[in-house]
């Protein structure tokens, strides 16, 4: 116990010393800290080094409620356009692959699709991307931490380890590129507990089989998009409109196409509740807005989450 708080004492005396030295000849450890290593982090550490700049980029995954983490990329890498876009190309395989006997090709045996192979394929990819990105910032000079950032000053950024082991970086300018993530619903019994959200969805290393996706955003619908092209049972479960925000006249063209190529929707209604039977099956029970009157439904895999 002693040496810990002899050990703390000398730390927290290092980091006065360093703070104060920065202060006292106003030379920063690096021109630039960029906190958050996604798309808009990574693309404004490299500018600056490419000008000359010292830099220095932090990024941290927290994981999710279900432990899924990844590297270095951010969203769109790990969690977001690349896997969605993968996964939506291995359903259009899949729907070629029906249209091409049509037209001549010969394939024998029934056409049906493995999870687990696309999943590999499509983490194997993105990981060679967090590779990439690596590679990248040490080419261009830029220094990779794997630090949670925190601002302390207006020139110095408190960086954390997942040990908890804390360093301090002083900078000249510090730019905040922390990004979002997938927030669930806090009033909704078993959301959390059963639910997972779309950060969880492109690490699954088995088919989430029946899913349930709460929600109307563009994150929900091309999810759902993707499980109903894979061969899933999907179905959204909207609140009031589909992509709000975007243009109504299209979002009703894109899920009247949805509806059509299989994807199911439930509209007006809200998830009351979601329960774990022992089956293993889980219970979505939803309430109709407009008459509130109560519904239930069995499905494997709930998928909630706004963002
Ligand atoms: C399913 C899905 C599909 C999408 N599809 C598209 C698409 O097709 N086209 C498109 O343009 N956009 C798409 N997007 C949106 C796109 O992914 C985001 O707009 C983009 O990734 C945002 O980049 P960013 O740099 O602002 O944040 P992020 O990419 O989220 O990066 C932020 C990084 O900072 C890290 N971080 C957070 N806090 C700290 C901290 N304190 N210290 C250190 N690191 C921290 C995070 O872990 C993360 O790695 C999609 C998003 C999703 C979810």
């Amino acid at each position: 116990m002693a040496a810990l708080c002899r050990c703390r004492h000398r730390w927290k005396r290092n980091n006065c010393l360093h703070v104060l030295t920065r202060t006292l000849t106003g030379k920063y450890d690096y021109d630039l800290v960029v906190i958050g290593g996604g798309s808009g982090g990574l693309a404004c550490s490299k500018e600056a080094a490419q000008l000359g700049q010292k830099v220095a980029v932090l990024d941290y995954v927290e994981p999710t409620a279900k432990g899924t983490k990844w590297g270095l990329g951010g969203t769109c890498v790990n969690v977001g356009c690349i896997p969605k876009k993968l996964m939506h190309q291995a359903a259009l395989l899949g729907t070629a692959v029906k249209d091409a006997q049509k037209y001549g090709w010969q394939i024998s045996g029934p056409i049906c699709h493995d999870w687990a192979s696309m999943a590999d394929a499509v983490q194997n990819h993105v990981r060679s991307l967090n590779w990439g990105h690596r590679v990248q910032l040490q080419d261009k000079k830029v220094q990779y931490l794997n630090l949670r950032g925190r601002l302390r000053d207006a020139h110095t950024v408190r960086g954390l380890t997942k040990a908890g082991k804390e360093t301090l970086l002083t900078a000249k300018n510090i730019v905040i590129a922390t990004g979002g993530r997938p927030k669930y619903p806090t009033d909704i019994p078993g959301a959390m507990e059963h639910g997972m959200t779309s950060d969880d969805i492109f690490w699954m290393k088995t088919s989430p089989g029946k899913t349930l996706v709460v929600g109307a955003s563009y994150v929900a619908l091309e999810c759902a998009g993707f499980l109903t092209g894979i061969g899933l049972d999907a179905t959204v479960m909207v609140r009031s409109i589909a992509l709000r925000g975007f243009d109504q006249q299209m979002a009703g063209l894109v899920t009247d196409y949805m509806e059509a190529y299989g994807t199911k929707f439930v509209k007006g209604c809200v998830p009351k509740r979601v329960d774990k039977l022992s089956s293993g099956a889980l219970q979505v029970t939803w309430t109709d807005t407009l008459t509130g009157s109560e519904h239930k439904g069995h499905l494997r895999l709930c998928a909630v989450g706004s963002w």
